[in-house]
């Protein structure tokens, strides 16, 4: 993107390159977002600019630098919440929509008219067939070797260079070629890159990854039980991950072992991905054995490894391959409880007691309704939530436990249809 120019009028822009440069950057460089943010704006404002801005404006203890970055921060957040409520809404999570802000940076001290900050926010999408990375410039590449048709010459770039997944397939993008360039294939084992018409002999090494019927419980803090492995759902990530490479002919599921993965990979390509299993999923994947076996055409290494979850991830111990919990919400007697005195407890239950998941138990006792969801997956759960969300209400969590999770509805602040009468 161009470097910053004064001259250029301030316009409303597409903030999505920013944001996912931004995020881009965090992941490459494990940086926290607000270090993130400052890192990826120094490098578009250049340097001197930057630290101009941390005296320009300055009233309230704050300044334009200041300011700049906060808008950026609130931006990302928004995009990222908007993201995760598409990716609970359809299970197809890749899409990037475009992100256009219109309001945050205009109201940016240094935002001024005579203060471009527009070339690297980028525009509106004006390309008949934009790119689906900055949504800004025409689609003129295919990916190899995966074949899509999503990014524009500069994004292919990029994608390559940084090793990331086709925004499309989610496969590796290893190589691009131009849209109107002759008929070429790559072979995602190894790399190769041929005429389509021609044959190609793979030498890229043998892997087998096999995941036992049973995985040891994980151990728990002090007293608590151990933390039982659901095999399905190990295997539900291993397939995602592993089906780039995997054709499903060589996936072998049941038997003695729960599944068995069979494919080629070149050894970076391949040391890269394991690594990157165990830092996302939390699954470690290590060498077992390895032998020498009589190829038809010479000899040839088979290298078979064994699947296990990590212990050092704690989201793994919190359930993530563990049985689904118990969810118990819980509507206080608000006047109790110190925290909420001015909300009704009986206009929360009558907004809730038509949703049928919900099967609500007055406790003589302790005056609370009470209702218990048995095993419910997360991306299930987190509908429900959406669900009491229209309805203003939220979840606020009391008590976590690798079986059960404990919550009370409680309404939103803003929520005055829940405020006692005696109150208005
Ligand atoms: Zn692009
Ligand atoms: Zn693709
Ligand atoms: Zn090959």
């Amino acid at each position: 993107m161009a470097a910053w120019n004064p001259e250029t009028p301030m316009e409303d822009g597409n903030m999505t390159p920013l944001v996912i440069e931004i995020e881009e950057f965090m992941n490459s460089s494990g940086k926290k977002t607000f270090t993130a943010i400052r890192t990826i704006l120094e490098s578009k404002i250049g340097a001197d600019k930057f630290a101009a801005l941390a005296n320009e404006n300055v009233a309230n203890g704050s300044n334009d630098q200041k300011r700049l970055v906060l808008k950026v921060l609130q931006v990302f957040k928004r995009m990222n919440k908007k993201r995760k409520r598409e990716t609970a809404l359809s299970s197809n999570g890749n899409a990037t929509a475009n992100y256009a802000d219109t309001t945050a940076l205009s109201s940016v001290g240094n935002a001024a008219p005579n203060h471009a900050l527009q070339p690297f926010f980028g525009s509106s999408p004006t390309a008949a067939n934009p790119c689906k990375r900055c949504g800004e410039r025409e689609i003129d590449m295919v990916n190899m070797p995966c074949g899509c048709n999503t990014y524009c010459s500069t994004c292919a770039r990029y994608t390559v260079e940084h090793h990331q997944r086709c925004i499309e397939c989610r496969r590796h993008v290893r190589h691009v070629r131009s849209s109107d360039s002759r008929f070429e294939v790559q072979c995602s084992a190894c790399g190769f890159i041929w005429d389509g018409n021609a044959q190609h002999m793979c030498d890229a090494t043998e892997r087998v990854i096999r995941l036992p019927a049973s995985l040891p419980a994980l151990a728990s803090n002090g007293d608590l039980p151990p933390h039982p492995i659901d095999i399905n759902k190990v295997n539900k990530v291993l397939l995602s991950t592993l089906r780039e490479y995997a054709d499903p002919e060589d996936i072998v599921i049941g038997g003695p072992i729960f599944a068995e993965y069979r494919f080629q990979l070149r050894d970076d390509w391949f040391d890269a991905h394991i690594l990157d299993i165990r830092k996302r999923a939390g699954l470690k994947i290590t060498e077992d054995n390895r032998h020498n076996f009589d190829d038809d055409d010479g000899f040839a290494d088979r290298i078979v490894y064994r699947v296990s979850v990590s212990t050092s991830s704690r989201r793994n111990i919190n359930g993530r391959y563990g049985p689904d919990k118990d969810r118990i919400i819980r509507i206080p007697d608000y006047q109790r409880s110190v925290l909420h005195d001015d909300w009704d407890q009986q206009k929360v239950y009558r907004a809730t007691r038509f949703i049928s998941i919900f099967n609500w138990v007055l406790n003589g006792l302790s005056r609370e309704y009470l209702t218990t969801l048995s095993k419910v997956p997360d991306h299930v759960f987190e509908g429900y939530k959406q669900q009491l969300q229209s309805l203003k209400l939220k979840l606020v969590s009391l008590r976590e436990t690798y079986f059960e999770h404990i919550y009370i509805l409680v309404p939103k602040s803003s929520a005055s249809i829940y405020r006692r009468t005696a109150y208005v």
